[in-house]
């Protein structure tokens, strides 16, 4: 298979630090003008050759899956290649300016961040965006800060937000951190919103309804129009959780949906490396009535000049200074370098790929027509043990086991980066690994570096330092 990647073998797994290697102890003289306690006699520092730090950090490189050595169809996540041109201009010296200079001295960066305002609320249908909120999760929050900020402001006593249950971990979390009780909405047969069973759910305590579109199988809601005026009618407000927007850009905008408030993961749509940990950046739309409610600052144009305004009753900053800049250049550069025309091509492929890719593969598709990503289902063979053994055949296997409306989930978003071939490979991997025996795949993977790890204790009894574990081997 194409994607077959030199990796390194389980057996060298012992790459030691830089540190570890050639180490050299440096004197260091005493004529320094700090007190004696902040200071050291000595530094001990690796003295290694460039090329053994090229090879040291290629190899760590190859002990791990990356979007630059293969496809990494992770649905929800949408992991995408970032194009370099992004990074350069990112790492262009003159786009880090001091968030402490005054407006009037940074005004074309200023500039820049209030295109890229623009740009997000046309290609949202919002009518005003803050770029500060740091991740898709920290938008929703501050999304539905303003739903609550408004609804206080209107004398509105709300104390439930409706989410559907296939819904997004984060969306259940920010809903409660915000204080409200959630409401959990079911799933009708086709896999979409049961809009009768949102007409039962809907009351006066209704501040929001939490939705993706299309929804985490990639299903679009057909009765948007007729979900938004239920929402409406009751008093309350209807949150888009833009990270499907790939399935969407510059065909169909949430705010002419009936949406209110949205929050765009730049991460996931716009460029920028998403996973690790970020930085990332999760800007949030809203319609006119709410822009009052935006964190502060805001960036507009005032007479040509571009100023730092307080809007009226905001619900106050939500990240340090304007947030993670140089994230949001890339967006800025990707969204310009593509245009109008791009950004449709874009969707276009996201969902083509992903249509190619289900029929290619042996595993049902419960529900569909789906858009930009689709959950296949392992049936009765565990989707872990599919997804392990898919790493086998050089490939990062999907997210597993969720949504939990599919049994067995394979949730898969190839997104528009893969050619043909490479949705090919893709499929050969899923047909492979699904195709070989119980014992095969409950003992894979067996090509890697890290053998199967125990999930629940990883992520429970996290040993992060590499002495720490070695000490216990
Ligand atoms: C990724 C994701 C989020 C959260 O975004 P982060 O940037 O990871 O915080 C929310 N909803 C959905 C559907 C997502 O896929």
């Amino acid at each position: 298979m194409r994607h077959d990647q030199a990796r390194y073998s389980r057996e060298d797994k012992h790459e030691p630090l830089l540190s570890e290697k050639n180490e050299t102890t440096l004197e260091i003289g005493d004529d320094s003008p700090l007190p004696d306690e902040l200071t050291r006699d000595s530094l001990t520092l690796p003295e290694v050759s460039e090329p053994e730090v090229a090879r040291h950090y290629t190899r760590l490189s190859q002990m791990n899956w990356s979007i630059d050595s293969g496809p990494y169809p992770l649905g929800s996540c949408t992991m995408k290649y970032n194009p370099r041109f992004t990074e350069d201009l990112a790492a262009d010296p003159n786009a880090a300016v001091h968030p402490d200079r005054s407006s009037e001295s940074v005004q074309g960066t200023l500039e820049l961040y209030h295109d890229l305002q623009e740009y997000l609320a046309e290609i949202g249908g919002m009518d005003a965006v803050t770029l500060q909120p740091p991740a898709g999760a920290a938008g929703e929050f501050t999304g539905i800060l303003i739903a609550k900020a408004y609804h206080e402001h209107h004398g509105n006593d709300k104390s439930e937000v409706i989410i559907p249950a296939s819904a997004h971990g984060t969306n259940f979390a920010t809903a409660a951190l915000a204080g409200y009780d959630v409401v959990e909405l079911p799933s009708n047969e086709e896999g979409r919103v049961d809009v009768e069973a949102l007409e039962a759910a809907v009351s006066d305590d209704t501040a929001a309804l939490m939705l993706t579109n299309p929804n985490t199988v990639g299903l679009f809601e057909r009765d948007i129009v007729e979900i938004a005026e239920i929402v409406h009618d009751s008093g309350g407000v209807l949150y888009y959780d833009g990270a499907n927007l790939n399935a969407l850009l510059g065909r169909a905008r949430p705010g002419d949906m009936g949406f209110d408030i949205m929050h765009y993961n730049v991460h996931k749509t716009f460029a920028t490396p998403h996973g690790g940990g970020g930085p990332g950046a999760g800007p949030v739309g809203v319609v006119e009535e709410l822009e009052q409610y935006l964190p502060k600052p805001q960036v507009r144009e005032r007479d040509g000049q571009y100023v730092l305004e307080d809007p009226e009753e905001s619900i106050g900053k939500v990240h340090g200074f304007l947030g993670n800049w140089l994230v949001l250049i890339k967006a800025h550069a990707y969204i310009s370098r593509l245009g109008h025309e791009g950004l449709v091509d874009t969707s276009a492929k996201a969902v083509l790929n992903a249509n190619y890719l289900a029929s290619q593969i042996d595993l049902e598709v419960p529900y569909g027509p789906f858009h930009h990503e689709f959950a296949a289902t392992s049936g009765d063979r565990d989707a872990a043990d599919v997804a392990k053994r898919m790493l086998d055949y050089g490939v990062h296997p999907p997210t597993t086991k969720w949504p939990e409306m599919v049994p067995e989930a394979m949730l898969t978003e190839p997104t528009e980066i893969e050619s043909k071939e490479s949705v090919e490979d893709l499929a050969e991997a899923f047909n492979r690994a699904y195709a070989d025996s119980d014992e095969t795949l409950e003992s894979a993977p067996n090509r890697t570096t890290a053998a199967r790890i125990d999930q629940a204790t990883a992520a429970r009894n996290p040993v992060l330092s590499w002495h720490t574990l070695d000490d216990e081997a």
